[in-house]
């Protein structure tokens, strides 16, 4: 296996000449729908680098949204997608099973929080995943409405994007939505408006009143709910709110849903986000991570939930594919191995520090939040004015890209600049990859004063 050397290397400006001839190319083959956040396009990549068609070596610190948790290409994924492909690729698991669907479906019994007998079923996509907890969920409570948060990611297909919050680009003009989602107000600490010591008192109770006025809890099958919130800027609600959920979801016959599918699988310095607060939910939905860069996905829960489903009612045509059984299981094995839930913690305490120093140098942080290695830094206006500052996050983003930094931002107000590196990448690369970001912070802040 070709070993990709852990350095930042630039032959050319970003992009370089190949990726811009290949993007040249790009209008007139995909949908317009389908944008890309940097036209570098990859030729090879391992663990913490993409390599591009002009021999750049880029840093990952977006880990392809959160998936390349193991790094990219990580051996034990190779060498069972390797083994698999060999032996076979597809027959359909509700044609003819094989043993790695229910392999990966016993880890994930396993591993998710509680100690409950649980059962699980394997999809394609993260969005794939909600779709069918919700289905589960109504299907179990016989009643229909799911509540969702403020600034929540769940997908893009129709039932998800009725989940997901941000109109433009998830939701504008692709309408009419899913019924019976209701949306409720998030325990966000930094936009509270009374403050973040207010928000750990007050936000549950803003929520169940919500939904006591507005939906009545006995009509709710099911609230679904990020841990950590991903796309809509890595809320971490305050603490206790996650708790008290769980609590009135137990009051009231309604299943908690976490929707673990970006936090989930160490990302957050543990295997799941829900166990930060000891919360066991009654569904979990995860992918991304899990599958070491092939798409599978999972709902996992208590076996009773599950089960009430009839013969037939959940599947589907490469639901847990074999091959992408075979690389989440690699991928489990490596995280197990490699102790990948403390490689997590150790990378949030190598990031804090750099960013709290340079929080305390520029006001236009507003905010660092997260766990482990799913971090944040919320951008404003600076000096005392919350005012989201998107133009700055961009400006941010572009000025990492022009470097061969890979850069995400996220947020419902698009001012939250994210980092999610793999957790193969070792501390020199990281400690490069933060350099450049303070450099790129810098300069355009000098450019652009608070
Ligand atoms: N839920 C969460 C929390 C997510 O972050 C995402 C993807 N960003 C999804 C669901 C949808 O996953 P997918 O893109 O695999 O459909």
């Amino acid at each position: 296996m070709a070993t990709v050397d852990q350095h930042r290397v630039l032959r050319t400006s970003i992009p370089g000449p190949r990726s811009i001839e290949l993007h040249a190319r790009k209008a007139a083959a995909v949908s317009a729908g389908v944008s890309t956040g940097l036209p570098v396009y990859v030729e090879r990549a391992g663990g913490g680098i993409l390599v591009d068609v002009d021999g750049n070596q880029l840093i990952d610190f977006g880990s392809g949204i959160a998936v390349t948790t193991v790094g990219n290409a990580a051996p034990r994924v190779v060498e069972r997608v390797r083994r698999q492909v060999e032996d076979f690729t597809h027959t359909c698991f509700m044609v003819t099973p094989y043993a790695e669907y229910l392999e990966l479906c016993e880890a994930l019994n396993a591993l998710t929080p509680g100690e409950h007998e649980k059962r699980s079923a394997l999809f394609n996509s993260g969005a794939e995943a909600v779709e069918n907890a919700i289905k589960v969920a109504r299907h179990h409570t016989g009643r229909q409405a799911v509540v969702a948060f403020d600034h929540a990611y769940h997908g893009r297909t129709n039932l998800t994007m009725a989940l997901t919050a941000k109109s433009m680009p998830y939701k504008h003009r692709f309408g009419p939505f899913a019924g019976e989602v209701y949306r409720a107000p998030m325990s966000y600490p930094f936009r509270w408006p009374g403050g973040p010591a207010d928000c750990a008192k007050e936000s549950f109770d803003v929520f169940a009143a919500h939904v006591h006025a507005q939906v009545g809890e006995d009509n709710v099958a099911a609230v679904i709910l990020e841990p950590i919130q991903g796309e809509g800027g890595f809320i971490v609600p305050a603490p206790g709110f996650v708790a008290q959920l769980r609590e009135w979801c137990s009051e009231h016959g309604i299943l908690l849903v976490a929707d673990e599918v970006q936090t989930g699988f160490c990302r957050t310095g543990d295997w799941f986000a829900s166990e930060h607060e000891q919360v066991v939910p009654d569904l979990v939905t995860t992918a991304k991570g899990m599958g070491g860069g092939l798409p599978i996905a999972g709902v996992t829960g208590r076996a009773d939930v599950m089960d009430s489903v009839h013969s037939g009612g959940l599947g589907g045509t490469f639901g847990g594919n074999p091959v992408a059984c075979a690389a989440a299981l690699g991928a489990i094995e490596t995280m197990r191995e490699e102790d990948l839930c403390a490689r997590a913690r150790a990378v949030e305490a190598l990031f804090l520090p750099r960013l709290q120093a340079l929080a305390a140098r520029f006001p236009q942080i507003g905010d660092i939040r997260g766990r482990g290695a799913m971090l944040a830094v919320e951008l404003v206006r600076g000096a005392g004015d919350l005012t989201p500052d998107p133009v700055l996050t961009a400006a941010v983003g572009r000025t990492c890209h022009a470097q061969g930094l890979v850069t995400l931002t996220c947020g419902t107000y698009g001012n939250v600049f994210r980092f999610l590196p793999p957790l193969a990448a070792d501390d020199d690369l990281l400690r490069e990859g933060l350099d450049v970001f303070e450099a790129a912070f810098e300069a355009v802040c000098a450019a652009t004063p608070a």
